[in-house]
């Protein structure tokens, strides 16, 4: 039988996380007045930025292993129906299920539905971006699911009521005296005395998660990877609670963006070597799991696929857009990004911050949910050259940008720009026009409105004192 993947859709507004409760001006407006954050934000991505550079420049081959991924994601975005079912066919062959979901709505359903069928009440949860698009762990509060998040980060983030702010680092918002704060506040059976030294929160954190790990019967995850040649799945990890998760519980159910699959085996050998340098900025990544089906006897016995699309197919219609489903999760686009590095993740509004998001959020949406977010560029070109799968993102933006809603005020002054410059005799006249209102001092902030809104955060260009036609006719 042969799957359908549906017309394509956006994502459903109402549930999940892909869009913000105001557009990035207001809430970039707010992130900047926050001298703290700024601080958290730019040691870390300074960081980080530092460390993979080294270790990328290692690599002779680096470029030759970006073009290699930008390929493989090319060939598997082509051929991704066939893909998709290769991969049903042969997880379900190792014994696992497989579930399609079209939206968050279903997806969340799925999930809970198969919890509630085994009778647990808590799962533990494995860090992943899909699930977080999804809203998966409020879905399951609504149904009295107590979701864990076990990776380090996410679990402040968790226990802090709070958002994630980076792909990678989902608390690099918060020091470690917050951190503190917020275990003491917390965390169940936490010591009084506990200090802020980044081992003793370590430490903490692993006390009581070690306890969640094996008194917990379900588990919840992503996954990087899909390979339809074996139906094998792989999560990538640094701290070794994804392998707790992975292996103890007797049910793992994992959520997957369908645009994961990828082809063979061997296309490994590609992104384990692009992933690890371009996101920590590591060699080789510490925990990488793999899992194909059900082994008697090891593991958990019971396994379900869910493939999630939630605004995918839609993405994929999308000839230029198309290339932000080649996104690997790897956030170097975040590190080296001027404007996230001052705003941070949350003005974003979108699970999916910086460069990365400004593309596929309003994707996902449609543009109309998150018109603003194409805008959160300087277009300098740092993310496309970072990217270690060359998503062209800076492209992606500006052809976003004309995909959104423009103000009327703005098309009509568009508009007798293009008509005015059709026209040499008229671009004359305005050429001295411009000069006249610079000798009456009319310049910089000085525009008419609607017009002064665009000048509000640029210094409009002094008209020059000679125009390249004057200059020309002169000779
Ligand atoms: S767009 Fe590229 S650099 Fe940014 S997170 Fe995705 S793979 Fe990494």
């Amino acid at each position: 039988m042969s799957t359908f993947l549906g017309m394509p859709a956006r994502a459903p507004r109402g549930v999940g996380h892909l869009r913000g409760d105001e557009p990035f001006p207001a809430a970039a407006r707010v992130a900047l007045a926050n001298p703290q954050l700024r601080s958290n934000l730019r040691h870390a991505t300074t960081t980080i930025r530092g460390k993979s550079g080294r270790v990328i420049a290692e690599l002779p081959d680096w470029q030759e292993l970006r073009s290699a991924g930008s390929a493989l994601k090319t060939y598997t975005m082509a051929n991704l129906p066939r893909l998709l079912e290769q991969l049903e066919e042969k997880v379900t062959a190792a014994g696992g299920v497989v579930h399609w979901a079209a939206d968050a709505e279903e997806a969340n359903r799925i999930v809970t539905d198969l919890i509630r069928e085994t009778g647990e009440r808590r799962v533990i949860k494995i860090k992943s971006m899909a699930t977080q698009e999804i809203g998966l762990n409020e879905a399951l509060g609504e149904a009295g699911i107590d979701p864990v998040e076990t990776d380090l980060a996410e679990l402040i983030v968790q226990l802090g009521h709070d958002k994630p702010s980076h792909i990678l680092v989902p608390a690099i918002h918060r020091n470690r005296s917050e951190i503190r704060e917020i275990f003491l506040r917390e965390m169940p059976g936490v010591d009084p005395a506990l200090t802020d030294n980044p081992a003793d929160l370590a430490a903490a954190a692993r006390r009581y998660l070690r306890e969640t790990f094996l008194s917990t019967k379900v588990a919840v995850s992503g996954a990087n990877f899909g390979i339809a040649e074996t139906g094998t799945l792989a999560v990538v990890e640094s701290e070794g609670n994804g392998r707790m998760c992975l292996t103890l519980p007797e049910t793992l159910i994992t959520v997957m963006g369908i645009e994961k699959v990828v082809p063979a085996w061997q296309d490994l050998e590609v992104f384990l070597q692009l992933l690890p340098r371009a996101s920590t900025g590591e060699r080789m990544n510490p925990y990488t799991s793999m899992w194909t089906g059900v082994t008697p006897g090891d593991g958990p016995q019971n396994f379900h696929l869910v493939l999630l699309d939630n605004g995918r197919t839609a993405v994929l219609a999308d000839e230029v857009g198309r290339s932000a489903l080649h996104c690997i999760r790897c956030s170097a686009c975040l590190n080296v990004c001027p404007v996230y590095e001052r705003t941070g993740g949350h003005a974003y509004g979108s699970v999916y911050p910086g460069p990365i998001g400004a593309v596929l959020s309003p994707q996902l949406t449609g543009i109309e949910d998150n018109a603003s977010l194409p805008y959160a560029s300087s277009l300098c070109g740092a993310c496309f050259d970072a990217c270690p799968v060359k998503i062209d993102i800076p492209s992606i933006l500006v052809h976003l940008r004309n995909q959104a809603p423009h103000p009327r005020t703005e098309k009509a002054a568009m508009a007798a720009a293009a008509y005015t410059m059709d026209r040499p005799r008229l671009y004359r006249r305005a050429q001295r026009a411009a000069k006249l209102a610079k000798l009456l001092g009319r310049r910089g902030r000085g525009l008419p409105p609607p017009l002064n809104g665009w000048a509000a955060s640029r210094d409009l260009p002094s008209p020059p004192d000679e125009s390249f036609r004057d200059w020309w006719r002169g000779r």
